[in-house]
């Protein structure tokens, strides 16, 4: 594949824009100083409108190709060369490029303008060699049809105005993608780090001034606690944060003006759950990582994509931990990264870590977050793991000094890291990297032996073609070495070891490294016998790792049934994390109102009765985190057994707040609002919550409603939620997912969405399509499919847009994540409904 930097390389962008919002056109001049090796060149483009080209002031012949999303030009000769090229764009509502974000304040409509240039949109704002090697120093000029009132921000500060346009500073050299702008009526609170950089906050002014705090608190010390462990300063003048209300993504790491979804950045410190806060305070952490590791080196090419966010999504718990140590931010690690990332990574067909890409389709359907991030995270925590803090440091200074203002690849970041730590980092990484999938690990006593072996773990049907990996063991035995390269390996009479140690053998220890272990009866045993011993992290890794041997297949599902009892009552917010993760995956063995569902639902009341009384359903001052965070996922589990205490209490709880339902605290307010609606549904309360919806511009109350309204059992109602789907004015784009997926997963709406959906696909390809979340909506919907029915819908619906670009690995995995989970419910309803009955009538 050529790339366009092979022929032209740019080293000075002067962008003069002209935007006007009331006619939705942009009015664009763009000069591009840089190297021509030839004199046939290409710069890319994506609907502009070239009215000319010229080469050092005189014009040129010019191609556009919409196709390949390029202009061609014929220069004169080869070398040092200026281009000026003369366009007009359209404003497009795409949440792409150059666009508006649609908000209200008091009922006054009113527009923020923003960019979204990740992947290949800045080639919509002004023609660029759009590829994140063609790094560059830019000059912004920007006028817009500017009112009074107005501010506009970019990547540097703003240096001259002059007859209405706005010069900003020359940024360092810098990738297109991280360009970036925004201007509108905004509020903004500043402070300043230890070192000197100005951290600023920017939001509408439909937010309340003090949302803007914690945000801020959060930004300045990450900046400070990266200065500190990266050893390299922050190199611009300023670290703005911005929030813009139609945002597609969660946050985009634009150097020096990082733009987040509202409800990730903005949030009333006086009530909002602890939860939200830690995620809040992770998506800073992340982008504010990017700023460095993405933004000062960036990846050569998008296949080394993971560079950038899997390093970012470790360093957000790094980060978080080291600001806020009583959160234990590690254990959000366990319970959300660890198991997405072991859930998708073991349907076969899911891609390696490291993928190749060409097209910008394709580049956008690699985001897939449970690998990029979530998998490719785990990786470098067990790269944490086996050098050291002292050797990352050290390896990611001389990285940073390296390749600062270019580019890197896997293999740099390897020799780095490597060479920090004195070992062969890339033998071992590469396993992990180059390889989609992972390892279990079976641990068994062979003829008196202790003997591990390892193959790769499937969920659904898997082609096995022979991969092994390079595993860092961690075991809790002497015997047991560093790293298992082999495929099989006896560590010793197992007697003898057991007694050496006196405690159980067990695997993976701290659950750092990306594999799971399948223990033989007599160990596993061994573990259960001494279960209480174990801390909580383990706990939760015993209780994920039967999960996925029973779902794929390796034991029986209805044997880790009889198991959740004994942790029910523990404390730890990580173990019943699992322990409702384990208990929630039986929900698809039963059918809606059938006997197996009231015994289910008598199994969560069992689980859950004790917990729900020992906390309550109101938060207490000064109770521990553990209790804070352990709360939700038993009044959830008391709704779904439709325990009455719980159902009377939370419909106090609303009645009591029925004024404003926002000020309901929030840790508990998403389950007083489930109540309501599957309890006391009514067409009032429809109304109600939705006109809150549109109001309120409360993240996580906005949240909060679209978890719960679409649990409303009255069919005529969904219908009427279904109705708005594509009405921006109540439900945006950006946040359509949730409720397509709520209306999805509801018994009594799951029809009414599949058929929307159906139907309206191509409104949704227009409105969504092409942006990195479109694909999304399938992943969604092969969740929560379980039927054979469902599962030959799915089939016929989407097979026929297999070659769809972005879309074809997307659909493949899910088709076989639908029938994989038809197949288990077939063969294990009748053992786990046993179970289930035997759980209730013993207890
Ligand atoms: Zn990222």
């Amino acid at each position: 594949m050529t790339r366009l930097y092979d022929n032209f390389q740019p080293n000075l962008y002067k962008v003069y824009l002209d935007i006007d919002r009331g006619s939705k056109v942009i009015t664009g001049q763009t000069k591009i100083s840089g190297l021509a090796q030839d004199s046939k060149i290409a710069v890319n483009q994506k609907f502009l409108n070239v009215s000319g080209v010229q080469a050092d002031g005189k014009k040129v012949p010019f191609s556009v190709d919409d196709e390949e999303e390029t202009i061609g030009i014929e220069l004169p000769q080869a070398g040092e060369t200026t281009l000026t090229i003369d366009y007009t764009a359209p404003l497009t509502d795409s949440m792409m490029g150059i666009y508006p974000s649609y908000y209200q304040v008091d009922g006054e409509k009113k527009q923020l303008i923003g960019t979204q240039f990740e992947t290949t949109a800045a080639r919509q704002a002004f023609p660029c060699v759009d590829e994140p090697e063609a790094k560059a120093n830019f000059d912004l000029a920007i006028k817009f049809d500017e009112k009074s009132g107005e501010t506009i921000i970019a990547n540097m500060p703003e240096i001259d105005l002059d007859k209405g346009v706005h010069y900003f500073d020359r940024t360092v050299k810098m990738s297109t993608y991280l360009v970036a702008f925004a201007f509108g009526e905004m509020q903004s609170k500043y402070t300043t780090t230890k070192s000197g950089v100005k951290i600023g906050v920017f939001s509408t002014k439909a937010h309340k001034p003090n949302e803007l705090d914690f945000p801020l608190d959060i930004a300045k010390r990450s900046i400070e606690f990266y200065e500190d462990f990266y050893q390299t300063p922050y190199p611009l003048p300023h670290s703005w944060q911005l929030a813009l209300p139609d945002f597609s993504a969660g946050a985009m790491e634009n150097w020096g003006l990082v733009t987040y979804r509202e409800a990730y950045l903005v949030l009333d410190p006086d009530n909002t759950s602890l939860e939200t806060k830690e995620l809040v305070a992770t998506v800073i952490a992340h982008e504010l990582a990017h700023q460095w590791f993405g933004d000062l080196v960036t990846m050569k090419w998008w296949d080394d994509l993971w560079l950038n966010e899997s390093f970012a999504n470790m360093m957000e718990y790094v980060a978080v931990d080291a600001l806020e140590p009583d959160w234990h931010i590690w254990e959000l690690f366990q319970t959300s990264e660890a198991s997405a990332a072991l859930q998708r990574d073991a349907t076969d067909g899911v891609q390696s870590v490291h993928v190749q890409v060409e097209k910008p389709a394709e580049i956008d359907s690699i985001f897939d977050s449970a690998i990029v991030y979530a998998k490719g995270s785990r990786m470098l925590v067990m790269v944490r793991s086996l050098i050291g803090d002292d050797a990352l440091r050290k390896g990611l200074k001389a990285y940073f000094v390296a390749h600062h203002y270019a580019n890197a690849s896997g293999a740099d970041l390897w020799d780095a890291l490597g060479q920090a730590a004195g070992i062969d980092l890339a033998k071992i990484m590469n396993t992990w990297l180059e390889q989609p999938g992972y390892p279990v690990v079976s641990a068994s006593v062979v003829a008196g032996k202790l003997t591990l072996s390892q193959e790769q773990f499937f969920i659904g049907d898997g082609k096995d073609v022979g991969r092994s990996w390079q595993i860092p063991l961690n075991g809790n035995y002497e015997a047991v070495p560093q790293i298992m390269s082999e495929k099989t390996l006896e560590l010793g009479d197992y007697q003898e070891l057991r007694q050496q140690a006196g405690a159980p053998f067990r695997l993976n220890v701290g659950n750092e490294a990306h594999f799971i272990v399948k223990y033989d009866d007599a160990l596993l045993n061994d573990i259960l016998d001494n279960s209480d011993s174990l801390d909580p992290i383990s706990q939760l890794q015993l209780l994920q790792d039967l999960r996925l041997l029973a779902e794929g297949n390796q034991i029986s599902y209805a044997s880790v049934v009889s198991l959740l009892k004994r942790f029910a009552d523990s404390h730890s917010n990580v173990v019943n994390a699992a322990l409702y993760q384990v208990a929630g995956n039986l929900k698809k063995f039963v059918t809606p109102d059938s006997k197996e569902e009231s015994a289910l639902r008598q199994l969560f009341d069992q689980l859950s009765a004790a917990q729900v009384k020992r906390l309550g359903w109101t938060p207490k001052y000064g109770e521990s985190i553990d209790d804070q965070l352990t709360r939700p996922y038993v009044l959830n589990a008391a709704l779904y057994a439709k325990n009455q205490d719980s159902i009377t209490e939370a419909h106090g709880l609303f009645e009591a707040n029925a004024e404003a339902l926002v000020d309901l605290p929030a840790d508990i307010r998403v389950y007083v609002l489930a109540n309501e609606v599957q309890n006391y549904s009514s067409s009032d309360l429809l109304d109600r919550l939705l006109t809150d919806y549109i109001r309120t511009s409360d993240g996580s109350y906005k949240t909060d409603i679209a978890a719960a309204l679409p649990m409303i059992p009255d069919k005529d109602l969904l219908a009427k939620i279904v109705a708005e789907y594509e009405n921006s004015e109540t439900i945006k784009p950006q946040d359509l997912r949730a409720w397509y997926r709520g209306v999805l997963a509801n018994d009594h709406g799951q029809q009414l969405a599949w058929d929307w959906i159906r139907n309206d696909w191509q409104w949704l390809e227009d409105t969504v399509g092409g942006d990195m979340e479109f694909p999304t909506f399938i992943t969604v919907t092969a969740g929560i499919f379980k039927t054979p029915q469902r599962l030959a819908e799915f089939r016929e619906f989407f097979e026929p847009k297999i070659n769809t670009p972005g879309l074809t690995r997307e659909i493949k995995m899910d088709t076989k994540v639908i029938e994989s989970r038809v197949a288990l419910i077939e063969n294990e309803k009748d053992a786990v409904n046993k179970a289930v009955n035997l759980f209730v009538f013993n207890n």
